[in-house]
């Protein structure tokens, strides 16, 4: 079952267009074991099936897959490791996360994509651009991350968490579209209003409220899969 949830994560960042070749994962765990199940390398997101996950140990051995693991595996480790309140973690390569992380400017609520992170659930990671491929680095990105639920790494990408994949996935959606918005009314050059406190509590508590991260996992899941449910290897996937 879990192997099937990475894997239609896997597709619907893919099918939002936050693919970037062989780039970015998905991982999840059962809450509060020491193994999680993450995205093998090697593929695509839109490539992924189930025997494309990988079992791993938070040590970063593989307990049951063949192929390779990404080697950004720490970053889902060593958040795991210190946040006992998530269960699943996002990292791609999204193109208008990546743009705007590489600008020393911070994100506003523009939207209600933008109202679930400014301006105070979303961090920025400044100390390297490099792939976040040692436990050392992990541990840096977990620390600047603490309780926040998003963060960009600076010229990189962005990392969401959740307690449910579904929400996991759908904040990495959201923090994309928010950056895309945010760039467009940069260009502009023209002045702009962005939400207001009372504003952007009102659009978390609908988010929340309505469910609509399970609402949506459960629209880009018809979009992706159809009605046919999980993706499977027979399929091609
Ligand atoms: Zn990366």
């Amino acid at each position: 079952m879990i192997r099937e949830l990475v894997t239609q994560a896997c597709q619907i960042l893919a099918f939002t267009g936050q693919g970037d070749a062989l780039l970015g994962h998905v991982s999840h765990r059962v809450a509060g074991e020491e193994t999680f199940w993450m995205k093998a390398a090697g593929c695509g997101l839109e490539e992924v099936s189930p025997g494309k996950v990988l079992h791993m140990h938070i040590d970063g051995s593989i307990l049951d897959g063949h192929q390779r693991c990404h080697s950004e595996w720490p970053i889902h480790s060593e958040i795991y490791r210190v946040r006992t309140d998530i269960n699943a973690i996002v990292h791609t390569h999204a193109l208008h996360a990546c743009v705007f992380s590489a600008l020393a400017y911070p994100l506003h609520p523009l939207s209600y994509e933008g109202a679930l992170f400014a301006p105070d659930n979303v961090v920025r990671f400044d100390s390297t651009a490099d792939l976040i491929a040692s436990v050392q680095q992990g541990r840096e990105v977990a620390s600047v991350l603490s309780s926040k639920s998003a963060m960009l790494l600076r010229n990189h990408g962005l990392v969401t968490v959740g307690p449910t994949i579904e929400e996991a996935c759908m904040l990495a959606i959201h923090l994309e579209k928010a950056c895309q918005m945010q760039l467009m009314i940069l260009r502009t050059g023209l002045p702009y209003t962005a939400l207001e406190a009372q504003e952007i509590q009102k659009k978390r508590a609908m988010y929340t409220q309505n469910h609509l991260a399970k609402a949506l996992w459960a629209y880009y899941k018809r979009k992706v899969l159809g009605n046919s449910g999980t993706p499977g290897e027979e399929k091609g996937q």
